[in-house]
């Protein structure tokens, strides 16, 4: 298959959508990311890649992050994490406070904001240190995608801080029905820093190459988990990755996949690439608008969906 004649063509195709999406605003940092960018890459198995676009900016990966934090936690913790989380879809927006009321403090999968910011918290718990804790998912991340650059922009998670509101509550929540061990401020401040690490696309594709591969980095050998908890983490991204849109996301795209609301997504292409694509704009679930666009058609022109 020409995949680079498949990316140059999608590109042409989405880029007149581009300023229909609407960049985060929540934070100063995010919200003056031009929304007129977008990138695409894939990496197959012997480590090829192909790209489009913009595909050497580094922007933030903010809620991609979740799938490496869950990845730690469940290589650490087995089954005994699921006693803190759960893996069904929210059907609500990633903040949301309501349902986690009362559901006791159990946030419903690792995906959502509290969710991961239990996972955060289990992972302190872990490296009994907040400052390891993040360091730990970082230098996975520096592994997955082999790449020793990668950073967290510190404007963007102290300003994630500042304006935290919504998540210090969710973790006050938790921690009133006893679902969260340590410091409010340290845990959340380490799930900001690790939503507020950069990458680009061709990292990001490199980096889900464990994912599509049964836990195993079809590259350089290196097993991070076990098949089954790879299928796990493929299974709540498919069901839970773009949150109250997961649904949709299944049904035009039919692939596991995760988004953050700095525009990015990856993918899974089981036994075949990893695919991340960039656009800054979010729909109204706050999902890259272009990118879940670009994606639906990669998967119409390739039929390379899992259905
Ligand atoms: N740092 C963001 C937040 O907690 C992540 C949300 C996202 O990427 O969807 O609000």
């Amino acid at each position: 298959m020409d995949y680079q004649a498949i990316l140059e063509e999608i590109s042409q195709e989405v880029r007149p959508f581009l300023k229909n999406g609407k960049v985060a605003d929540y934070i100063p940092a995010l919200a003056s990311v031009d929304p007129e960018q977008f990138a695409m890459s894939i990496t197959l198995f012997d480590g090829t890649q192909y790209s489009v676009g913009d595909m050497d900016k580094c922007f933030s990966i903010q809620s991609i992050s979740k799938v490496f934090s869950f990845t730690l936690a469940l290589k650490t913790f087995g089954k005994k994490l699921y006693e803190r989380i759960g893996i069904e879809p929210s059907g609500n927006p990633f903040n949301s406070l309501v349902q986690l009321e009362y559901e006791h403090g159990k946030p419903r999968n690792p995906f959502i904001n509290a969710g991961a910011i239990n996972v955060t918290d289990a992972l302190v718990n872990h490296y009994k240190s907040d400052e390891l804790a993040f360091l730990e998912v970082l230098n996975f991340i520096k592994s997955i995608a082999d790449d020793d650059s990668i950073l967290s922009n510190e404007i963007v998670s102290k300003s994630e801080m500042e304006y935290g509101h919504r998540n210090i509550a969710l973790a006050n929540l938790m921690k009133s029905f006893n679902n969260l061990d340590n410091d409010v401020t340290k845990v959340v401040d380490v799930y900001f820093r690790h939503c507020s690490i950069e990458m680009n696309t061709k990292m990001l594709s490199r980096a889900m190459l464990y994912l599509a591969n049964h836990g195993v980095d079809p590259i350089n050998a290196k097993r991070y988990i076990s098949a089954q908890q790879a299928k796990r983490i493929n299974a709540v991204m498919l069901t839970c990755g773009h949150y109250d849109a997961s649904g949709d996301f299944a049904f035009h795209v039919g692939l596991p996949g995760k988004s953050g609301v700095g525009g990015g997504i990856v993918a899974v292409v089981p036994k075949l690439m990893g695919i991340s694509v960039w656009a800054p704009g979010l729909n109204a679930q706050g999902n890259s608008l272009v990118g879940t666009k670009a994606l639906e058609l990669f998967t119409s022109k390739t039929s390379l969906s899992i259905f």
